[in-house]
C-alpha cells in the first residue's frame, strides 16, 4: 500500500518506527510535512500539492499532527479524506481530542468515569466553581496545554481563587478539576488500537511532583491493568471516534477515571516500557481496515 505519514520530521522516534514498520511489511511510506502540503479547494476535485507536485490519493494517511499545528494539519488531513484516502484517525476526531473540555463533555454524556470538572467564564462564579468540584486541593488546567504544561495543583482554597482569577484575567480558557489524591502522582497510559488495549504503562511522577508526564521527569513502567480499566480505555477511544489513541487514566477509589484521550500518542515511551512493536500493530490495523472512502465523516464535521 501507499501510506503517507503526516509528520514534520522523519527523525522523530514515532515517525521513524512507522516508516520501518511500513517497509518491513512491504508497503511504501512517504513522509509529508503537513505545513509544506498545500491544497487546492475546487468543486469536486480536491487536491493536495507538495513541493510543486500534485499528490494522488494514498491508500492510508497516518496523521502525526503536533498540538501546535492542529488547525493546519487537520485541514490537510481533511483534504486527503475528501480524496478518498483512509485516515488512521479522522480529522474531526483529532480536532475533538485537542480540546480537553470538549473531550470530557463527550465522554461524560456516555457515562465514562471522569474527575469532577467545572468550567466558568466570570470571576463572580469562582467560589461556586471551587465548591462544585469539591473544594481545595484542586487542579487547574489550560484547555489546550500538553506535556503537563499549564496544569497546576492549587493546595488551598486561597491559592485556587488567585490562580483562577489570574488565568481568567489573562483570558485563558481553563477548567477546574477535582484532585485525585489517591492516584499518588501516577497515571496509566493505555494504547488503544481498534477495539483493544494493546499495551499499557504506568507513569510515576518525580517525588514532590503530581504530574506524571514523561516530559516532566516521570518514569514509565509496565503495568497490568484491570478489566474495568481496559473497558474504560476502549470505550473512551470509541466515543472520541479514534482508531488509535493514548487514553490516560487515573486510578481512583471509585474506579478508573479518564483524564485525557490523545490522538497522536508517542510510541517511544510505550514501546520501551512494554517491548511491544506498536508501530507494526498500527500498520497491521491499516492493512485490515483501509478502504477507499471509508471515512465515517469524510471531513463533514
Ligand atoms: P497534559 O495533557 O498537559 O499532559 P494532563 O491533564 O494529562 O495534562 O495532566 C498532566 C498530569 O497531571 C497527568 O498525567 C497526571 O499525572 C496529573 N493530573 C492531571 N489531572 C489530575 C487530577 N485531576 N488529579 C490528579 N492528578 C492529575
Amino acid at each position: 500500500m501507499r501510506i503517507a505519514i503526516l509528520s514534520r520530521n522523519k527523525k522523530l522516534y514515532s515517525t521513524r518506527r512507522l516508516i520501518e514498520a511500513c517497509t518491513q511489511r512491504g508497503h511504501e511510506p512517504l513522509v509529508l510535512d503537513a505545513l509544506r502540503s498545500y491544497m487546492e479547494v475546487v468543486p469536486s476535485k480536491p487536491e493536495v500539492h507538495f513541493k510543486g507536485e500534485t499528490l494522488n490519493a494514498f491508500d492510508a494517511v497516518i496523521p502525526r499532527i503536533g498540538a501546535s499545528i492542529t488547525f493546519y494539519g487537520t485541514a490537510v488531513l481533511r483534504q486527503f479524506e475528501m480524496m478518498g484516502s483512509f485516515p488512521l484517525n479522522e480529522s474531526v476526531a483529532i480536532s475533538r481530542s485537542r480540546d480537553k473540555l470538549r473531550s470530557l463533555q463527550l465522554l461524560s454524556r456516555k457515562g465514562v468515569g471522569l474527575p469532577s470538572t467545572g468550567f466558568a467564564h466570570h470571576p463572580d462564579d469562582i467560589q461556586d466553581l471551587i465548591k462544585m468540584v469539591g473544594g481545595a486541593p484542586l487542579v487547574i488546567k489550560l484547555l489546550e496545554g500538553t506535556q503537563g504544561i499549564g496544569v497546576v495543583l492549587a493546595e488551598t482554597k486561597k491559592a485556587a481563587e488567585s490562580v483562577i482569577e489570574a488565568f481568567m484575567g489573562l483570558k485563558a480558557n481553563i477548567m477546574v478539576q477535582e484532585y485525585i489524591k489517591e492516584a499518588g502522582g501516577a497515571d496509566i497510559r493505555c494504547l488503544v488500537i481498534g477495539d483493544k488495549v494493546v499495551a499499557a504503562m504506568k507513569r510515576q511522577a518525580l517525588p514532590g511532583e503530581f504530574r506524571s508526564n514523561l516530559h516532566r521527569g516521570g518514569s514509565a513502567s509496565l503495568i497490568k491493568i484491570t478489566p474495568a480499566e481496559r473497558a474504560t480505555a476502549v470505550k473512551a477511544a470509541k466515543i472520541m471516534g479514534l482508531n488509535v489513541a493514548g487514553v490516560d487514566l487515573l486510578r481512583s477509589s471509585r474506579g478508573p477515571l479518564v483524564m485525557e484521550v490523545n490522538s497522536s500518542p508517542g510510541l517511544e515511551g510505550i514501546e520501551a516500557a512494554t517491548g511491544k512493536d506498536i508501530a507494526g500493530m498500527i500498520i497491521e490495523f491499516i492493512e485490515k481496515n483501509a478502504q477507499p472512502n471509508k471515512t465515517k465523516t469524510r471531513g463533514k464535521g
